[in-house]
């Protein structure tokens, strides 16, 4: 039984970590962006109220994304573990997390850290849709003013693992496993 969940700044390579650990572990990879991108691909009601908000680089709110990560912790494959990507993002989330999972707890919460000049050259050489300059702005500041002061609360608990991110995919990854198993058996 696993249960991660995966902070960093957009562009510290989480995506690709996320799917790295999926397969080690054998748990499903919950991204709520990819999630919320397939709703706007879809045109459902979910990305029209999503669609203007990712492009602007601001946060869906928290009781939309609280909503959305629930019906996908019920579904039976993620009775046995899960890695939550790009979620928590804010104080809410992480409460809503925890009173969801009650009695139970994440095992490891993992930092990916990687200096903010290094994540907006990855993103500008990424382009994806939605990093205009403005929103890829917007999303630093927001990771600083909601999502940095999560590690603070991770950490209180017990569950905060930081790991450099700079390096090859796969020296990333050994640095991510090996720093997962160490605080677990703790
Ligand atoms: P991501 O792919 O995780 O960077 O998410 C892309 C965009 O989706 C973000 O810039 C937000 O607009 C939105 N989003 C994804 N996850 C969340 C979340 N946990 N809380 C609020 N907004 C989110």
């Amino acid at each position: 039984m696993t249960r991660l969940v995966i902070l960093g700044k957009q562009g510290a390579g989480k995506g690709t970590q996320c799917a790295l650990l999926a397969k080690h572990y054998h748990i499903p990879h919950i991204s709520t962006g990819d999630m919320l991108r397939t709703a706007v691909a879809e045109g459902t009601h979910l990305g029209l109220q999503a669609k203007a908000i990712m492009e602007a680089g601001e946060l869906v709110s928290d009781e939309i994304i609280l909503g959305i990560v629930h019906e996908r912790l019920t579904q039976a494959d993620a009775q046995l573990g899960f890695l939550l990507d790009g979620f928590p993002r804010t104080d809410a989330q992480a409460q809503g997390l925890m009173a969801m999972l009650a009695p139970n707890k994440i095992d490891v919460a993992l930092d990916i850290d990687v200096p903010d000049d290094v994540v907006t050259k990855r993103m500008l050489a990424r382009g994806r849709d939605d990093d205009t300059p403005e929103a890829m702005q917007r999303r630093l500041e927001l990771y600083q003013t909601e999502t940095a002061p999560l590690l603070e609360l991770f950490s209180k608990g017990g569950f905060l693992v930081s790991v450099d991110g700079l390096g090859t995919e796969l020296e990333v990854h050994g640095r991510v496993i090996d720093a997962i198993e160490r605080n677990r058996s703790l």
